[in-house]
């Protein structure tokens, strides 16, 4: 008999390998299903290395119960380990769209809280008992912050544009300017929405340029809906001209049609004061009269996922009537979220000082270099094995809002001396939490506008991990 028969007649049974004391532990955790599949897929992957590459390809250690149960533990504990789990954001990004956008408020949190561990008032009107509508409970409050007549809210923004779209203009037609045809990430496009939403698109003006008679010009009876849609992502320069919404509202009353936005990102208070570019704020477009109005909640909002429609009540109640608006709707955790969340908006100081996303924009660009300046200190003082240096460095908003946006910032640039830069970035994607850097002119750019202060402990602890500190001799 071939050394290799004999290793394969070796291999132990399952249930032998399921014995070993390594595995105890995780017969609590898994069902013994997915354990006994887990040892099996062992015992076959070593079967298949003994039949290509002979004996020499596996030792008769290898084949130990003990052995195989060590790899299988491996394996499974992988499977107990959260996969959608913390990050520390140290990549100078705010609203970070693969890493989740907005982060919440201490508030939005306890609300959440509270509302998920038993029952609430979701929907359940509290002054009759009788049944109640689930996006009540931010309605007035929307109202109040935007101006607007009335409110809906739904799972996102995208989800907002659509059922909008399609409960205000099925099988007619919306005009569109040709530079407003957005995409954002994640394939949401203006013309296939429109689509989707059974709308049909009616093109008008050039990229650069649009004018207020393209509009009138391709207005006819077919028409329902006039659509602004904020260039959220990028910006045309140059040689412009769009359309403001006062005019669009204005052409829209002459003839009697529905003039709808999508912002894109809602800002709810002026963020000009905080050295951004100008953006329109949610109250100032329902003052120039848009019909309807939709936005994100977990962009310039601060707020949990959740797509915001506000305006006039007629339309709103047609909106919320449709049964899209059933599949999109908001769900219980997120409104708690949202509603906590712009309570403190009733009060914009509080918001300031609440709501994680504005305290970033307001950073003050002394304090991060001193907090830079102080991760230096720690970094250098450990000997971490790496060439580090403070630099100048340029924050921005994400999320697909205020592209041209850069904020003066500072940041520790990490070149190490024993590992690339890539191999580094890897190791600390590993960890948990995670700590996420940018990698820019072959070094780790580490920025902390959005690392929360209370985790600049554990992102020192974190990289020298990555890079233990190196021997002085
Ligand atoms: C971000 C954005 C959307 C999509 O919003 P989500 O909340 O991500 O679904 C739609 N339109 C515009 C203009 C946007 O900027």
């Amino acid at each position: 008999m071939s050394e290799r028969q004999n290793l394969l007649r070796n291999l132990p049974a399952v249930d032998r390998v399921l014995r070993e004391e390594e595995l105890q532990e995780l017969a609590e955790l898994l069902s013994s299903d997915i354990l006994a599949e887990a040892v099996q897929i062992q015992i076959d992957s070593l079967r298949r290395q003994l039949i290509s590459g002979g004996a020499s390809a596996v030792s008769l250690a290898d084949l130990e119960p003990v052995a195989i149960a060590q790899a299988t533990a491996i394996h499974c504990r992988d499977l107990l380990k959260p996969s959608l789990r913390k990050v520390i954001n140290a990549t100078g990004t705010l609203l970070h769209t693969n890493l989740g956008r907005a982060p919440l408020a201490p508030q939005a949190l306890r609300a959440i809280n509270d509302v998920a561990a038993g029952y609430s008032t979701l929907e359940m009107d509290m002054n009759n008992g009788k049944r109640g509508e689930r996006f009540s409970h931010v309605e007035s409050l929307l109202c109040r912050l935007t101006g607007a007549e009335a409110a809906l809210v739904v799972n996102n923004n995208a989800g907002a544009v659509l059922l909008a779209l399609t409960a205000l203009g099925r099988d007619r037609e919306a005009i569109v300017s040709r530079g407003e045809l957005v995409e954002i990430g994640g394939a949401f496009r203006i013309p296939e929405v429109m689509e989707a939403g059974g709308v049909l698109l009616r093109e008008v003006g050039s990229t650069n340029r649009t004018h207020l008679h393209d509009y009138t010009q391709a207005i006819c009876e077919q028409t329902a809906i006039l659509l602004k849609v904020h260039t959220s992502n990028y910006r045309i320069v140059g040689f412009t001209g769009d359309v403001s919404s006062a005019e669009l509202v204005a052409l829209g009353r002459e003839h009697q049609l529905i003039v709808m936005e999508d912002l894109g990102s809602g800002l709810l208070t002026d963020l000009s004061s905080y050295g951004l570019c100008p953006e329109p704020t949610v109250g100032e477009v329902v003052r120039s009269g848009v019909d309807v109005v939709t936005f994100s909640g977990d962009k310039l909002l601060g707020g949990p996922q959740a797509g915001l429609i506000v305006g006039r009540k007629d339309l709103i109640r047609k909106i919320a009537k449709h049964p899209l608006a059933r599949a999109l709707r908001i769900d219980k955790l997120t409104l708690a979220a949202l509603e906590a969340t712009l309570r403190l908006y009733l009060q914009p100081r509080r918001a300031r000082s609440e709501v994680p996303i504005l305290t970033m924009f307001a950073a003050d660009l002394q304090q991060q270099k001193k907090r830079c300046g102080v991760l230096y200190q720690r970094l250098l003082e450990e000997g971490i094995a790496a060439e580090i240096e403070l630099v100048e460095d340029l924050s921005r908003v994400g999320g697909g809002a205020m592209p041209l946006t850069e904020l003066a910032d500072w940041a520790v640039a990490i070149r190490p001396h024993h590992v690339s830069v890539a191999d580094l970035a890897a190791r600390l994607r590993n960890y948990t939490p995670a700590l996420i850097a940018r990698i820019h002119d072959d070094a780790l750019w580490v920025n902390l506008r959005a690392v929360f202060a209370l985790e600049d402990c554990l992102l020192v602890q974190l990289l020298l991990a990555a890079l233990p500190g190196e021997d002085p001799c």
